[in-house]
């Protein structure tokens, strides 16, 4: 059988406090979510948040394929303390072929293993909080951003004064700056894609999608 996109179903090991919020967002969202967890405690409390609660070993293969794993679209390997537990896990659902990993580490050196035995997402929930916060603090424009590599990254941004009652041509935002605005948000509606004849209000904020460099400088105008 297919399984459509809205039918995906996730698996969640390890319910510390990440893997906690991954696995009640997920089933708040509508999907059906399997967490697994060692510590029998920890199952009893998560018992009624998610679909389904089980205590089991992840480093133990036969658990795993007892649990189905292979027919859960996404296995989230949300263990953070114990990194042995973690790497351990994280091999076990590659050999079994499972169809995508997303592994947690909690520094540059878990991130490296974590992705050279292969799994298809490392996230670093503690580094790039930090990341956000310090890039949201250090700049009194930036609202929010996501960094899409490198060098671009998606960033919300208060108007600049400068843009106000202009349209977005008049703006010149992408002549000047090379960069797209992709909504405008504006009290409780957002405009996405906005035409180029949109004027820009006091108070708007922008998301734009560019270079670091020039949405930096974007930022820093009055
Ligand atoms: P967070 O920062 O997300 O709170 P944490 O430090 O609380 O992370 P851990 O303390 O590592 O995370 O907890 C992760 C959970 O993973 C714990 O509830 C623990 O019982 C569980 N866990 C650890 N090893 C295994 C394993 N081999 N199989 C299943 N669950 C495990």
């Amino acid at each position: 059988m297919e399984v459509v996109n809205n039918n995906k179903q996730f698996a969640i090991i390890g319910l510390g406090r990440f893997g906690s919020y991954v696995a009640k967002n997920l089933y708040d969202m509508g999907y059906d979510v399997l967490a697994i967890d060692k510590n029998m405690q920890k199952v009893e409390d998560f018992s009624y948040e998610v679909t389904h609660v089980v205590q089991a070993d992840s480093t133990d293969e036969e658990s795993l394929r007892e649990l189905g794993i292979l027919n859960f679209d996404v296995v989230v390997v949300a263990i953070g303390e114990d990194i042995e537990a973690n790497i351990m896990t994280t091999l076990q659902l590659k050999e079994i072929g499972v169809k995508y990993i997303v592994a947690m580490a909690r520094n540059p050196l878990q991130i490296k293993v974590l992705t050279k035995i292969g799994a298809d997402r490392v996230v670093a929930p503690e580094r790039d909080m930090a990341q956000r916060v310090a890039f949201n603090l250090a700049s009194t424009n930036v609202m929010d951003y996501i960094e899409l590599s490198k060098e671009f990254s998606i960033a919300e941004i208060t108007v600049p004064r400068a843009f106000i009652n202009k349209t977005l041509v008049e703006s010149d935002m992408r002549a000047k700056y090379n960069i797209n605005v992709v909504a405008i948000k504006r009290g409780d509606k957002v405009i996405i894609s906005p035409r180029p004849d949109e004027k820009l209000h006091q108070n708007d904020i922008v998301v734009v999608v560019g270079e670091n460099d020039n949405i930096n400088e974007l930022e820093s105008l009055d």
